[in-house]
């Protein structure tokens, strides 16, 4: 399932270098082997932006600098992560001329059991902020005295947040969990991979274009966010499939455990007045779903383990 143009997010570690200018940062093994994938996106990727009307989506050479936040970000990434991508990833790529608040995708390569990841270039210097608050306005049309939403994540980039959530889509393709429906993430919520039980199926937190509602009035803002403080779902995208709510909760988890993430959604007036706030890492039914996140993700990396 192409993960496209939608959500994605972050963390950053700056890596204070203490090299010359001219050394390159050296990372440990799995990092170096991982960077060493970066490169051009291949023609079936590149067929896939064009078949979406991205005609211009280019290929963009990484710097110097920004390699090294690639390789600050992909270290970061926990271990069974990490594993993952050195066994599954074909081709990591950044492209230039993605339209709107689209951030990339992660395709099947025709390897078997492998995939590329594409990024849009221009979130390797972005905040996590900017990221999620642009994606997040591209659900409402504003409207004159309506609220402003602002969705703020304290010191978070959006690559390292982007590749959590892409290389959980592989972790979660490679071990098969949304395909669970047993799995305590997934049963009493997803009917099956794109479909809702009740009562989250007829909740307003459905209400937007993650699940196909289309832009809606900025004044609905309000009643969409109320209902996902009483639902599961860690963010809106969360709700566009299994596969989506899977990879939002765990790089949520793993944000909130590794970095201490604080995450806020503000409506405010047009004059800056806090009209309501939401911290999605305190909902009651999302802070359940990550003890279960937390036993899962102990479960993979001890079968990692063993496997070594
Ligand atoms: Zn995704």
């Amino acid at each position: 399932m192409p993960h496209f143009l939608t959500s994605l997010i972050c963390v950053i570690l700056s890596v204070g270098t203490g090299y010359a200018a001219d050394a390159p940062i050296k990372y440990d093994d799995k990092t170096e082997v991982l960077l060493g994938r970066l490169g051009p996106p291949s023609k079936d990727v590149m067929r896939l932006f064009q078949g979406v009307g991205m005609k211009n989506v280019r290929y963009h050479p990484v710097t110097e600098e920004e390699r090294e936040k690639i390789g600050a970000a992909l270290a970061s990434l926990p271990d069974i992560h990490r594993k993952v991508l050195v066994d599954h990833l074909d081709r990591l790529s950044f492209v230039d001329g993605i339209l709107g608040a689209g951030t990339g995708l992660t395709s099947a390569s025709n390897t078997k059991g492998s995939y590329s990841v594409t990024f849009r270039a221009s979130l390797i210097n972005e905040s996590l902020t900017e990221f999620l608050t642009t994606k997040e306005r591209t659900l409402f049309n504003n409207v004159k005295d309506g609220p402003i939403i602002t969705v703020t994540a304290k010191g978070l980039d959006a690559l390292p947040f982007g590749l959590l959530h892409e290389s959980t889509h592989m972790v979660d393709s490679t071990f098969g969990i949304w395909r669970d429906l047993n799995q305590p993430l997934i049963h009493d919520i997803w009917k099956d991979a794109s479909d809702l039980k009740v009562p989250y199926a007829n909740s307003a937190v459905t209400g937007t274009d993650f699940r196909g509602k289309g832009r809606v009035s900025v004044r609905k803002a309000q009643s969409i966010y109320d209902a996902m403080q009483d639902s599961p779902f860690v963010s809106l995208y969360s709700t566009a499939s299994a596969g989506e709510d899977i990879a939002e909760l765990v790089a949520w988890y793993i944000e909130l455990k590794r970095f201490n993430a604080d995450l806020v959604i503000e409506l405010s007036s047009a004059s800056g007045e806090t009209i309501k706030r939401y911290r999605p890492l305190e909902f009651r039914r999302v802070k359940d779903r990550f003890e279960a996140v937390q036993k899962l993700m102990s479960m993979l990396e001890e079968s990692a383990a063993v496997s070594r």
